[in-house]
């Protein structure tokens, strides 16, 4: 893609306030996929992410006054950042497991959020927690470009919209393109620490993509959109493992007001985790891209913080109806034929 300079017309405009995960509210009205946009007019407003040192403080936090939590540190960054894991579940062998991995797109930074929630939530010890606890592992790796995510990198973001995060780790190399190779310390960890140490049956790889995604030629913007690993090579019941996963994740958000889902029109390439981990580990793999994005150097990519609310509660919303499907076993009936209509992606104005 062409890098395009852009003029920075969000600059001293940030307000310092709290957390997302002080309130549950799910935004309405005006705020669904064809809400605002960031659009040259809407204020960005990224300190209310959680920066990397608030996220460790915050799992610190849920790890110090929880039981079911487990937390490891998995590896670290290019920077020297802990990469941080958090476990679930009795990791009995006879329980499915599944990996909730975000942001390995450093300005994709929602998704995270969404995870820190789940945390909290998993960590509440209600008895729906308890059910899905008893018959789930879950393993749940936010933000595995901490660097990125940081703006910590040797590279200049003097041409991204807010200059804060960015996709690429330190090195500028895009970690959801080196599942093959692991030449980065972020995938390295990933792989050698999560994925062939837990064996993961499942995964959901959460990230962003710009704001201007529709449903098929219908010109409405979608919420997110989803796809299965789609390299020919991957085990076909694996591939259905994967779409039934989508179907979970598909009935819930759209179930929801704010919920319009695309399929993804995404690549084959064995780099991508998506196919990576399905091809070598045979996990059942899901791409979840939410609408928008913290950072770009494209300003059609970034969305205004109003959507912020919903956006998580999408990626909460996946990630629930995931483990109480993986729970009650329904995931194994799920039909998978809304695959075969969903429309695939298309793009206003471009
Ligand atoms: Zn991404």
């Amino acid at each position: 893609m062409k890098k395009q300079i852009l003029p920075l017309t969000v600059a001293g405009t940030m307000l310092v306030s709290g957390s997302f995960l002080t309130g549950n509210t799910v935004l309405a009205g005006d705020n669904g996929p064809n809400g605002p946009n960031y659009g040259g007019n809407e204020t960005i407003k990224n300190e209310r992410l959680h920066s990397y040192e608030e996220m460790v403080s915050f799992l610190e936090k849920v790890d110090k006054r929880s039981e079911a939590l487990e937390l490891e540190v998995y590896g670290q960054s290019v920077k020297g950042r802990d990469l941080y894991l958090a476990k679930f579940g009795t990791m009995n062998e006879d329980n499915p497991t599944i990996l909730f991995l975000t942001q390995q797109h450093g300005n994709e930074a929602l998704t995270t959020e969404g995870a820190l929630e789940m945390i909290k939530y998993l960590s509440s010890n209600g008895k729906n927690v308890q059910d899905i606890l008893e018959n789930v592992n879950v393993l749940i790796a936010p933000r595995l470009n901490v660097d990125g995510a940081e703006g910590d990198v040797d590279f200049s973001l003097e041409d991204y919209v807010s200059g804060t995060h960015t996709r690429y780790n330190a090195n500028g190399v895009d970690l959801n393109r080196d599942h093959v190779d692991r030449e980065q310390p972020e995938t390295k960890a990933l792989h050698e620490n999560i994925l062939q140490k837990y064996q993961p049956d499942y995964m959901i790889d959460l990230h962003h993509q710009g704001t201007q995604t529709t449903l098929g030629d219908t010109g409405e913007l979608v919420s997110g959109s989803i796809l299965y690993p789609t390299n020919e090579s991957v085990d076909p019941t694996v591939v259905e493992q994967s779409k039934q996963l989508g179907a979970v994740v598909y009935n819930a958000v759209d179930a929801k007001g704010y919920g319009l889902l695309s399929k993804y029109p995404g690549g084959s390439a064995p780099t991508i985790s998506r196919n990576g981990l399905a091809m070598e580990y045979g996990i059942a793999t899901l791409l979840f891209e939410m609408r928008g994005m913290a950072d770009h150097y494209r300003d059609d990519y970034v969305l205004g913080q109003k959507s912020n609310g919903y956006l998580i509660q999408q990626a909460v919303t996946a990630m629930k109806a995931s483990l109480e499907a993986l729970a009650d076993d329904s995931i194994d009936s799920t039909d998978t034929s809304f695959w075969d209509t969903l429309p695939e992606s298309n793009y206003d104005g471009e």
